[in-house]
């Protein structure tokens, strides 16, 4: 099973590199914004190569979409994504203290293996890191609904990289699905105060 998902996944980030690297070159327009939609377009995703390897994924998808999407209105749209932040700095932190993650190879076989998404690494240096992730758990097939939505990555990302690095980081989430893109970017910005 993890060998037949390894397979689809070297063949899938040969697609998505093109698709990606088009759409940051303007070759490929974003999808264009969509004001109705409704949660069901939110839990609708698109994970073909999860999917393949267990029929079942967007079950256990919708189900993490569904927690993702229960903003209440009370705590608002800002309070809820420092929700989802946390919930994603505590995974990473807990992923490295316990020796899950100890480099960047970890990082993309502990995405793949918890089925958060294809991590791919563009680019790494001791300043800055620049992650595609590909078939996310939070974003795959959501709409261009005008905003980026992952905040549990971002959160994640901030605490793998700022435990790794031993810095301070900051995760920007440049392209998304919520933002028209078939992928989500994020860039991770090392700085040179030790945490
Ligand atoms: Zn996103």
């Amino acid at each position: 099973m993890v060998d037949l998902l390894k397979d689809k996944v070297a063949e899938a980030l040969k697609m998505y590199r093109e698709i990606s690297s088009k759409a940051l070159s303007g070759e490929i327009e974003p999808n264009p914004p969509q004001n109705d939609y409704s949660i069901l377009d939110l839990l609708a995703s698109e994970r073909p190569t999860f999917q393949l390897v267990n029929p079942e994924d967007p079950v256990y998808v919708s189900s993490f979409r569904l927690l993702r999407w229960s903003e209440p209105v009370d705590l608002g749209q800002k309070t809820f994504n420092i929700v989802l932040f946390t919930a994603g700095r505590v995974l990473g932190e807990n992923a490295v203290e316990h020796g899950l993650i100890k480099n960047l190879d970890d990082l993309v076989e502990f995405a793949l293996n918890q089925r958060l998404g294809i991590y791919d690494i563009v680019s790494a240096d001791d300043s800055s890191v620049v992650i595609n992730v590909y078939e996310s758990i939070s974003s795959s097939g959501i709409p261009n609904i005008g905003r980026t939505v992952c905040h549990f990555e971002r959160g994640f990302l901030t605490a793998v990289f700022s435990k790794l690095y031993k810095r301070r980081v900051t995760v920007e989430e440049t392209h998304c699905w919520g933002t028209g893109y078939s992928f989500d970017r994020f860039e991770i910005k090392i700085s040179d105060v030790s945490v």
